[in-house]
């Protein structure tokens, strides 16, 4: 590995990066097949990602056509490798036995480990026959969306191929490692005024809050649309509260502390609610919702806009909040929701629903062309990364934690070869004109 790290310091040629010979292993963070029962009994919450979460020493995968092996400078923690670790709803094994059954190239990702993580900042180290849009070298960052194309389903809107996957927790060789194995149409240019760390963290849940309510395939967000955004503090409430400001909307921001709080209005966005301190309850108890407090909701956010009602809903709490959602949406307005972190047996009244004219979007990460727009929003520097700590590989299991417990802003960063934080930026000028907007989050971290 010093190797590579030694060619990055140095500024090495692409000739250089082309013949530098590569380790047959390197370290990467790993959950085991054969632990997958260790928590039997226990309920999620009471699931401890350390116990499960291994840094282990394991072998270089071959490079296959369309592919890439990436030096991984820095990648980010998301909540798909909480699910990994703790083995829910279902041991991401089953993802990978699934795809390893498809094809010889992808038996690959079937092992007795799984590399986890989805995100990722580096350097193209090798490319595999026929990529021509990549060499060793290029400074990059990968979207998590593994796609074959095979079937015609997949060439409208690649979300839809049948053979789709999140890489890093559907296939093998994900970004929490010090090399990692994408298809070439993963890959994105490295915004230049962002550290490796920096450039790593907005990757998965900006593409995907960018779907969600920008793309036609989501919520299609207006000009002067109210959009309601739960967690807007979170990792993917942070991409969605700046991608409603930039695109001329009004965030109503709900969020669980005033620390929060403060962070949503020095992003700029100026009704925020803390549900923490207003105390709303959903549930009674675990199967009678709280009609009363989807209605108290709506008072307080028509209490905050003037008596509007949203326009769209940014949904992915799930059981939790969804019944509220689907109430509290303005008259033809849209909840979209990618996610249910607090169970996914969601209720709702379907009389507000179709008396209301309303609808509900399911939607999921995002296509090439959908992430590709997401990073170039970042390369101008319209969207801002939300990381509020850094860790190191070693130190990934306590960041899982971390977000597992809630009790981290924004987004948490894992360096992989990056020696240390801070490096990575190409262009300084451009990093001064933004940097201001780069500390919201590090400045609240605890
Ligand atoms: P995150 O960083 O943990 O943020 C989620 C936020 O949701 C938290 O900050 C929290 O904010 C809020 N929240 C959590 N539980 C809640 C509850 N019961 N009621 C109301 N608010 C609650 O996670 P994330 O990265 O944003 O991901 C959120 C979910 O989306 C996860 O389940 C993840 O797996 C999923 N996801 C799906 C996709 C996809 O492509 N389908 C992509 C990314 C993420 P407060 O405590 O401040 O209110």
């Amino acid at each position: 590995m010093r190797d590579i790290q030694a060619a990055i310091t140095s500024g090495a040629t692409s000739q250089e990066w082309q013949h530098l010979t590569l380790p047959e292993s390197y370290r990467a963070l790993t959950v085991h097949k054969d632990e997958v029962g260790i928590f039997e009994g226990l309920s999620t919450a009471e699931r401890n990602p350390r116990e499960s979460l291994h840094i282990d020493e394991v072998a270089l995968p071959e490079v296959g056509p369309n592919e890439a092996l990436v030096a991984v400078m820095a990648s980010s923690i998301n909540y798909n490798t909480v699910w990994s670790s703790i083995f829910a709803p279902i041991p991401t094994f089953e993802f990978l036995e699934r795809y390893g059954r498809t094809s010889p190239l992808a038996a690959r990702h079937d092992l007795p480990y799984h590399v986890l993580g989805s995100d990722l900042a580096g350097v193209v180290l090798r490319v595999g026959p026929g990529v021509q849009r990549w060499k060793p070298g290029d400074h990059v960052v990968a979207h998590c969306l593994s796609v074959e194309l095979e079937d015609p389903a997949g060439h409208d809107d690649a979300m839809l191929d049948p053979e789709q996957r999140i890489w890093g927790f559907e296939t093998n060789f994900g970004g929490l490692a010090e090399i990692s194995l994408v298809k070439a149409n993963q890959l994105m240019p490295k915004p230049a005024q962002l550290s490796w760390e920096e450039a790593a963290s907005p990757g998965l849940v900006h593409s995907t809050a960018y779907r969600q309510l920008v793309s036609r395939n989501g919520a299609d967000m207006k000009q002067g649309d109210i959009v309601l955004i739960w967690g807007a503090c979170g990792g993917l409430g942070s991409y969605a509260t700046q991608l409603v400001l930039g695109g001329g909307g009004v965030p109503v921001c709900v969020v669980s502390s005033p620390e929060k709080a403060d962070i949503c209005r020095a992003m700029g966005a100026e009704l925020v609610i803390d549900r923490s301190a207003t105390g709303l309850e959903f549930w009674r108890d675990e199967h009678t919702p709280n009609r009363k407090e989807w209605r108290r909701l709506g008072g307080l956010i028509r209490d905050l806009t003037g008596g509007e009602d949203p326009d769209v809903v940014f949904e992915h709490p799930g059981r939790e909040t969804f019944g509220a959602s689907v109430y509290v949406a303005r008259r033809g307005g849209t909840i979209v929701t990618c996610a249910s972190t607090s169970g996914y047996d969601h209720y709702f009244d379907n009389r507000y629903l179709w008396m209301h004219l309303k609808r509900i979007i399911g939607s999921h990460f995002a296509n090439y062309h959908e992430a590709w727009r997401a990073n170039e929003l970042v390369r101008r520097g319209h969207i801002h990364p939300t990381l509020s700590r850094t860790y190191t590989l070693d130190q990934a299991a306590a960041a899982v934690c971390e977000m597992q417990q809630n009790s981290h802003h924004g987004k948490l960063g894992v360096l992989c070869l990056a020696p240390a934080p801070g490096l990575g930026v190409t262009d300084q000028a451009r990093r001064e004109k933004f940097a201001h907007r780069y500390n919201f989050f590090q400045t609240h971290d605890r």
